[in-house]
């Protein structure tokens, strides 16, 4: 007889360089224990030059599927032999499952966004004026479920103007999108989205006051236990400022949604007290 204990779980991990401080491991083993799924999720710190060979190695130990963080989501894509259309269109991958000799990447942060500004925050995005500030990867990945949303407008700037401008050609099939420098910024926005990563290093990207609609949401992809400078300084401008740590946690769920094909709920979480303090 088959000992119980011995059972193989199904074996998931984040791959990332450094990736001591993801909380993926925590997020994912409080959903399966919610969820009463069994499997087991780590972090694997892969070296800058081999994350090919370190993937490959955990899918021949048996691994189901993985997340991938900075600074390989484009090594990701490069690897896939399937891709979702909202990968496609990312042009990265944050979520790799393994089967039958395949790679499937998706792409998870920009639906992740979404839910968090229109689930959890409870704003709607359709005919609203949107204003995006970044065009790196996280930018890119949440164009297409940003026009998905059907807003009136959404306007993206980049501190590098002509990637802003190359993104919203590049885009322009699927809505109502268009690039501005930051000082050409006209009128006033519903949302304000900040993509760019200028809340690592204490910096305000250089948005227009008049930018802000009052009792406009400004969303700010970083998080941090205190509010960042882009978020003080919204709420200065009496805009009602929110982090990315829902993202965070959505991003997340739909990860192990399509790994599990189980939704876990994420209410619990989205406090970030309940999970940073244990
Ligand atoms: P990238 O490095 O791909 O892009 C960085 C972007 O920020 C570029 O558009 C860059 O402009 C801009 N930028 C950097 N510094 C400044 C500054 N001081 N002022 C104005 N613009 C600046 O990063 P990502 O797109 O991957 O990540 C962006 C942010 O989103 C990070 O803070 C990251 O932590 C966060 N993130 C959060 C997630 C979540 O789940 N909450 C998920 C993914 C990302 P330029 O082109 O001119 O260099």
């Amino acid at each position: 007889m088959q000992n119980k204990t011995a059972l193989p779980v199904d074996l998931y991990a984040v791959f990332g360089n450094p990736i001591s401080h993801s909380k993926s491991p925590l997020l994912h083993g409080a959903f399966a224990a919610q969820t009463h799924q069994s499997l087991s999720y780590s972090a694997i710190l892969a070296p800058l030059d081999q994350f090919e060979a370190t993937l490959k190695q955990f899918i021949r130990d048996g691994g189901r599927g993985a997340n991938v963080t900075v600074p390989f989501k484009l090594d990701a894509f490069q690897l896939c032999t399937k891709l979702t259309p909202r990968a496609k269109a990312a042009g990265a991958v944050n979520t790799l499952s393994f089967a039958n000799g395949e790679i499937s990447g998706d792409n998870t942060d920009g639906c992740g966004l979404i839910k968090d500004i229109v689930e959890n925050a409870g704003v709607a995005l359709h005919n609203r004026r949107i204003l995006l500030l970044g065009a790196g990867g996280a930018a890119r990945g949440a164009i297409l479920p940003l026009l998905e949303c059907q807003p009136a407008e959404l306007v993206i700037t980049n501190r590098s103007a002509e990637k802003a401008r190359q993104l919203a050609q590049e885009f322009q099939q699927y809505g109502p999108i268009s690039a501005s420098e930051f000082a050409q910024i006209k009128g006033s926005f519903d949302v304000i989205i900040n993509a760019t990563s200028s809340s690592i290093s204490a910096e305000l990207p250089p948005i227009p006051d008049t930018a802000f609609k009052p009792g406009a949401l400004a969303y700010d992809l970083m998080y941090a236990a205190q509010p960042t400078l882009f978020m003080q300084h919204a709420e200065q401008h009496h805009a009602i400022a929110r982090d990315g740590w829902g993202m965070l946690i959505e991003q997340a769920a739909e990860a192990f949604y399509i790994w599990r094909g189980v939704r876990p709920d994420t209410a619990r979480l989205l406090i970030k007290e309940n999970v940073l303090t244990g």
